[in-house]
């Protein structure tokens, strides 16, 4: 059974987390420190009070706008922090409470992965730091559930996703003449086969490959969007994100639906 108290910790938690997820998205890709100075307007350079820094919240008390200089606040602040209070909220009402380790894997991934994704998307680029945590991440939930049998077969099948995307990058690479993998998707796949285990790699590989031609061609087609050094490009880390995800959720489920067709 969900408990409705329970429900609503998950949903101020997971605004809590949006602002921090908020914070990744703006410092990491500018090499900012994420934890010094605390959090300033970036026109006026005022610190920001605690009861001004209220998930969500301060946002409309505030009107979107600076206490100090009424500078224009992004509304992508409100935005982030209600998308993460109400992912925390699904994680909690979607997954089998038993199933503890899922409910963690999720709330420590999620905004780890929607930085990503929104990085990747807006500077295409993969903040090292970002890929890093999801690859601790992996081996000490392989280590929890598995001692250091899991962290070893973690590691390999980390290894296996990273010498896979090189393979498939460097096959790219001759046959349509253009980058399509950065090093930053291939340290990422790297990561998260941590996550997923060996066979967990091969599907988000699939997936990312799917998700990415059924979404991410017609966008670059539509947006005309290029790379800042005119390729026009798909960022591919979104993709993996979303795979990983299906991946850790069900997985099992697609990978023996799978084997059962034969
Ligand atoms: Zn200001």
């Amino acid at each position: 059974m969900h408990d409705a108290l329970i429900a609503i910790i998950f949903f101020l938690l997971g605004a809590a987390v949006g602002s921090f997820t908020n914070v990744l998205i703006w410092r990491l890709p500018r090499g900012e420190s994420i934890l010094f100075p605390g959090s300033h307007c970036p026109k006026c350079g005022a610190k920001i009070k605690f009861y001004d820094n209220i998930p969500i919240v301060s946002y409309i008390v505030l009107g979107g706008r600076c206490r100090n200089c009424g500078e224009r606040i992004s509304p992508r602040y409100p935005i982030v922090e209600a998308f993460m209070a109400v992912s925390y909220l699904l994680i909690y009402l979607l997954t089998d409470p038993a199933n503890i380790l899922l409910i963690i894997q999720l709330a420590v991934l999620l905004p780890v992965f929607f930085a990503l994704s929104w990085i990747d998307f807006e500077h295409y680029v993969i903040p090292d730091e970002l890929t890093l945590s999801i690859a601790v991440a992996g081996i000490v939930f392989a280590g929890i559930s598995g001692g250091f049998k899991g962290v070893g077969f973690a590691i390999i099948a980390g290894g296996v996703g990273a010498i896979l995307f090189l393979v498939i990058s460097a096959v790219g690479k001759k046959v349509f003449r253009k980058q399509a993998l950065g090093e930053g998707d291939i340290l990422l796949i790297g990561a998260v086969g941590t996550l997923v285990g060996v066979k967990g790699v091969f599907l988000v590989i699939f997936l990312s490959a799917l998700l990415g031609a059924i979404f991410g061609i017609p966008f670059v087609l539509i947006s005309r969007r290029k790379k800042p050094n005119g390729d026009s490009a798909i960022p591919f880390g979104p993709f993996i994100c979303a795979a990983t995800l299906i991946t850790l959720i069900w997985g099992d489920k697609i990978i023996n639906w799978y084997l059962g067709l034969f």
